[in-house]
């Protein structure tokens, strides 16, 4: 089965081409309307394709201000090979900066491998994964925490048990040399998930949160410009800048599962214990939850159950039962 999404731009053709893919969408104002998602393709002979994805969520905006800066900067004449860019890969849900997508609801990273007939978001998962993934040689997902969370920004890989891609993908995160490589290592690698779908087909995949708070932090911005020329250099695209090994080595951790994680234990408002960074050990407070509505009643503590790193906390105040709060990162 082929995707419906028309390609307005040629994957083969030299040069830079900047265009649409358009998903047909038919609604009251537009009966034989398309959704016009951005995408580039900036070309030049042979060489291997490295594919930039970002607006997987769409409140979360580092990697979507880099990736079109890379699109309108980048010179085909000054790499060898093909660079492919998706900047707002859920587009409705970018346009409306949200999460999810304001047309079905559809989180694009929890949409994969998708369905040619299916919900919007379940459309152009399905072209991602049908028409670009078994073109690039590289994968390269850029997040942030969005709107609920913030991050110590961080590039990251999914490490699947027994996988060749692991190494290919351990010496790309090395190259793209942000200050944290960290390692996601769930008990079941979730298929749903763009970098694992990737990996899936053959692609070594890379990740990574680089903010949050549904806001822009320039170093970080900054940090993933530099690494993505880096991830160009690294696959052979581009020549080796004289200034390749000032870039720092990056520190190495990992999330090991879900006892790393902290969640609320009672709707409420939520007072964080500890700051964003900071290293703390087993049992350590991480919060309490306090009730505006019934102020006499005592708040409600909850602890972390590892010994690690505060990389993600919550950004909002007002929590319900299972939300997230915090979780932690240890050294790999
Ligand atoms: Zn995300």
């Amino acid at each position: 089965m082929s995707s419906r999404i028309i390609a307005e731009i040629d994957y083969e053709k030299d040069g830079k081409q900047v265009g649409w893919l358009g998903l047909p969408h038919s609604v009251t104002r537009s009966a034989y309307g398309k959704i016009m998602m951005p995408i580039a393709v900036i070309k030049n002979g042979e060489g291997p394709t490295v594919y930039f994805q970002a607006g997987n969520h769409g409140d979360e905006y580092e990697g979507q201000i880099a990736l079109v800066k890379l699109i309108r900067e980048l010179d085909p004449a000054r790499i060898q090979g093909r660079v492919i860019v998706l900047p707002a890969a859920n587009f409705p849900a970018a346009m409306a900066g949200t999460r999810v997508s304001p047309i079905d609801e559809g989180n694009l990273n929890r949409a994969f491998p998708g369905d040619p007939d299916g919900t919007v978001t379940e459309q152009i998962a399905y072209y991602i994964d049908s028409v670009l993934f078994p073109m690039a040689d590289l994968f390269h997902d850029l997040h942030s925490g969005g709107s609920s969370l913030r991050y110590v920004p961080f590039a990251s890989m999914h490490e699947i048990p027994g996988s060749p891609l692991n190494e290919k993908c351990i010496a790309a995160l090395e190259a793209f040399a942000f200050d944290i490589a960290l390692i996601w290592r769930p008990a079941k690698p979730d298929a749903r998930f763009a970098p694992v779908a990737a990996m899936k087909r053959g692609v070594p995949a890379l990740g990574g949160e680089f903010g949050g708070g549904g806001t822009v932090d320039p170093k970080s911005l900054a940090k993933v410009e530099r690494g993505l020329r880096r991830t160009l250099v690294h696959m052979g695209l581009m020549e080796r800048p004289k200034d390749w090994a000032a870039a720092p080595k990056p520190r190495r951790v990992a999330v090991p599962g879900q006892d790393w994680y902290v969640y609320a234990p009672a709707p409420g408002l939520f007072e964080p214990a500890v700051e964003l960074g900071a290293t703390i050990r087993s049992g350590d407070l991480c919060g309490h939850v306090h009730f505006v509505d019934d102020p006499a009643r005592p708040a409600v503590p909850c602890h972390f159950k590892k010994d690690g790193l505060v990389i993600c906390q919550r950004h909002y105040g007002r929590v319900e039962r299972g939300d997230c709060v915090a979780h932690l990162a240890i050294d790999a």
